[in-house]
């Protein structure tokens, strides 16, 4: 197994000077600079889904091999003109899978089922709910285009083409197509392993009894799930106080483990932000502004070599900037294409006047056609992300949204989730 080369210190370095980097600048840099930290292997069909297309898979076969029926019907030469049509019915059938032995005589139809390769000498097939059969005969009404019903050879895709690109997720269909060209066998990219850890003295294991003033740690779960939904290995490396030695020592273990790995709290610049101080030390740190809302500054870099998103510890900003950010990063570690999230327009439910300058993420969902917005913006409000069923993007210009005014959503199912 090759491995690909290793990432650049500074592929995290934004725009010196800039006080909040737009969105789609970050984006880009992202873009620009990322790329596979994955080997590749082999898999057969049934595993592959989920997997990322390492290479160009070819067709080894067209599809469909050979010109066949569409329907189950009858074969003959030529089209048929408008009006009354009589022809004899020459003995035997042509069925899907076994080659007709012999052709068509000319002047004659013949039965032929769907699926079935086309026997010398037909060019068309009449559908057999369109004939009435009788006396060794067939009779029905023109017209009836030369081709009618049947599919060429390749008109799908052709021998020696390219079935699926590299950088593909496999979904369902592609294992049909890949099925369909005769392939086998797929090579695919090594599961990208994801490390997850949590920051935070507050921090209590969910279950677990906590004093006044703990709270659970709700993002670990959340981002374990991501990542595993974006079909990573996910490796929990869970909860670290705001200790710097433990969390060097945990921040070691997830490098050994992992190809990249998320943090969350202790990103921004204060006292007890130890993963930016970190990552500062180990002198490939970025803090990220961003004109984002959600959002904290984010710590990037990389320790031992391994990408590091430092998000923030605000389970809502954390989801977002995971979302926003995060995902098509790791995409790209993982070998896939830019994973740009599609959204599509609908009219608002609510109203909102939106200041300029920082990108807007509200929590929204779909009822009657129309987006919806959790009741409060309120940051802590990890039910509203549970409510939610997507994202509604507001642009980073200032808005005066009345009700009716297009918003773009964008479902959760299109990060990815
Ligand atoms: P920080 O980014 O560390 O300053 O944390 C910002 C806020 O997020 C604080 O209120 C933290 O208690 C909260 N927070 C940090 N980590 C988590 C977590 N894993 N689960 C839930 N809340 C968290
Ligand atoms: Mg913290």
């Amino acid at each position: 197994m090759i491995e690909p080369p290793p990432l650049r210190n500074d592929c995290f370095a934004l725009p010196a000077g800039v006080e909040w980097t737009p969105v789609d600048q970050a984006l880009d840099l992202l873009r620009a600079r990322l790329s596979a930290v994955t080997g590749t292997e082999t898999v057969a069909l049934e595993a592959a889904l989920g997997r990322v297309l390492a290479e160009d898979a070819v067709a080894l076969r067209s599809n469909p091999p050979l010109p066949n029926s569409a329907v189950d019907g009858y074969g003959f030469a030529g089209g048929a003109e408008e009006g009354a049509h009589a022809l004899p019915l020459q003995a035997g059938r042509a069925a899907a899978g076994l080659a007709f032995a012999g052709r068509l005589v000319p002047g004659h139809a013949l039965r032929i089922l769907t699926g079935a390769a086309l026997p010398e000498g037909v060019e068309t097939v009449i559908l057999e709910e369109d004939v009435t059969l009788g006396e060794g005969q067939i009779a029905f009404r023109g017209p009836l285009k030369p081709g009618a019903n049947t599919r060429k050879a390749g008109e799908d895709i052709r021998a020696g083409d390219v079935a699926l690109r590299a950088g593909r997720v496999l979904t369902p269909a592609d294992l049909a197509l890949a099925a369909a060209v005769g392939l086998s066998m797929l090579p695919v990219r090594a599961r990208l392993r994801v490390a997850v850890l949590s920051t935070g003295d507050e921090l209590v294991e969910p279950g677990a009894p906590a004093a006044p003033g703990q709270i659970f740690d709700a993002n670990r779960p959340m981002l374990l799930a991501i990542a595993r939904r974006m079909g990573f290995e996910a490796i929990d490396m869970g909860r670290v106080p705001d200790d710097r030695a433990a969390l060097r020592a945990r921040l070691d273990a997830a490098a050994e483990r992992a190809d990249a790995i998320l943090t969350s709290g202790g990103a921004s610049a204060g006292d007890e932000d130890h993963v930016s101080a970190l990552l500062n030390e180990a002198g490939a740190m970025q803090e990220w502004r961003i004109a984002i809302k959600p959002g904290r500054p984010l710590a990037l870099g990389l320790w031992r070599g391994r990408p590091v998103f430092g998000l923030p510890g605000n389970p809502v900003a954390a989801m977002v900037c995971t979302l926003v950010f995060a995902r098509p990063a790791l995409g790209l570690l993982a070998g896939m294409d830019w994973q740009a999230p599609q959204g599509f327009d609908l009219p608002a439910g609510f109203e909102k006047r939106k200041k300029p300058g920082r990108r807007e993420y509200l929590r929204a969902r779909v009822r009657d056609g129309v987006a919806e917005v959790f009741a409060s913006e309120g940051s802590g409000r990890i039910s509203g992300l549970s409510w939610a069923e997507g994202l509604v993007e507001l642009e980073d210009g200032a808005r005066e949204i009345r009700r009716g005014d297009p918003v773009r959503f964008i479902p959760y199912a299109s990060f990815g989730l």
